[in-house]
């Protein structure tokens, strides 16, 4: 599949990039280092984020060419999709949008279904989007500029929880070597990226407040209302990187932090050590993700939506016995 997207991606000479809304590190730098990459070899490249930028990836080499206005809809001879297989995750505007272009090529890691797009290579085994982008490149024998490798190493970093998580394996860490040796400066990167912010610790302590373990420890449940939020100055994008912590609680097996965003509905985040396919849950609410994380926004009342996680999640945890 990749080598029909290289094909599509040789006849472009005008390309716009997608990612899904809430981007992470994964969504903007491969974003960015595809951008990179078809920049130096003369092509036009647009990139669209419906955001919010999460602040630690706003020092990322060509930030900002990043934007939340569409380009016109005859202003590209391809659009790419990333790190998201649905044309709805890009958000409202992305997604109409996509869905009237007669050319668009998806590249991928999420796990399900993918019937959407003109070619896509979506493969769950790989770490990150940025890492399937890396191999993209090489193989095609584009050169990896420091730009670009700074921006696909963010991604292989945080998708990996910088190389912590059971996605990594020794091709992502080769990857990464490769990106280090192509330019990516890996101390310059993480001072960015795990900058210590305070009013993301003020955050994880509501996180850590608001806990409730249950199932012998086994289920960690917490959330964020907007009043937490705002009370520490905070906004959805400091919440990446929280998610994190609940399911590295000893004995917790999975993890659900739920958040209320702007418009009231909740925004599901789950996390399993390995055992419970937290993809699963998600994609049956109509949300996707991965074995091991997976997310879904879902409307109704935090305590509504709280019960009705716990009760899908205790059943993961049930079928283990
Ligand atoms: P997070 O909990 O960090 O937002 O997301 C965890 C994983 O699930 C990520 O890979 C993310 O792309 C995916 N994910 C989160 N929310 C949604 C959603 O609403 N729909 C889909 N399809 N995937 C999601
Ligand atoms: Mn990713």
């Amino acid at each position: 599949m990749s080598n029909q997207i290289a094909a599509m991606l040789a006849q472009a000479s005008r390309v716009s990039v997608f990612s899904h809304v809430l981007p992470d590190g994964d969504a903007l730098g491969s974003s960015l280092g595809l951008m990179h990459l078809l920049g130096a070899q003369g092509k036009q490249v647009r990139v669209f984020s419906a955001g919010p930028i999460p602040e630690e990836y706003l020092f990322l080499p060509g930030m900002d060419r990043v934007s939340d206005v569409l380009p016109g809809a005859g202003e590209q001879d391809l659009a790419v999709m990333l790190d998201c297989h649905q044309p709805e995750r890009t958000g409202p505007v992305g997604g109409a949008f996509l869905a009237k272009l007669p050319q668009v090529a998806i590249i991928d890691h999420h796990q399900g279904e993918v019937d959407f797009g003109q070619a896509a290579w979506v493969d769950p085994s790989f770490a990150a989007t940025s890492e399937m982008v890396t191999l993209l490149a090489q193989a095609e024998g584009w050169p990896l500029t420091p730009q670009a490798a700074t921006c696909l190493f963010v991604g292989v970093q945080t998708d990996t929880g910088s190389f912590r998580y059971a996605n990594t394996t020794p091709r992502v860490l080769r990857v990464a070597a490769d990106l280090a040796e192509a330019g990516a400066d890996v101390w310059a990167i993480s001072q960015e990226v795990y900058a210590t912010r305070p009013k993301r610790l003020r955050l994880l302590g509501r996180i850590m407040d608001n806990l409730e373990l249950s199932d012998q420890g086994r289920l960690a449940l917490s959330q964020i209302t907007l009043a937490d939020l705002e009370k520490v100055g905070a906004g959805p994008a400091d919440l990446e990187q929280a998610v994190e912590t609940l399911r590295l609680i000893p004995g917790v097996e999975v993890s659900a932090l739920l958040r209320q965003n702007p418009k009231g509905a909740i925004k599901v985040s789950m996390r399993s050590r390995g055992k419970v396919d937290v993809s699963q849950v998600a994609i049956a609410l109509g949300g996707g993700g991965h074995k091991s994380a997976a997310g879904v926004t879902l409307e109704g009342n935090l305590e509504g939506v709280r019960r009705d996680i716990a009760t899908r999640l205790r059943q993961g945890l049930e079928a283990l016995a």
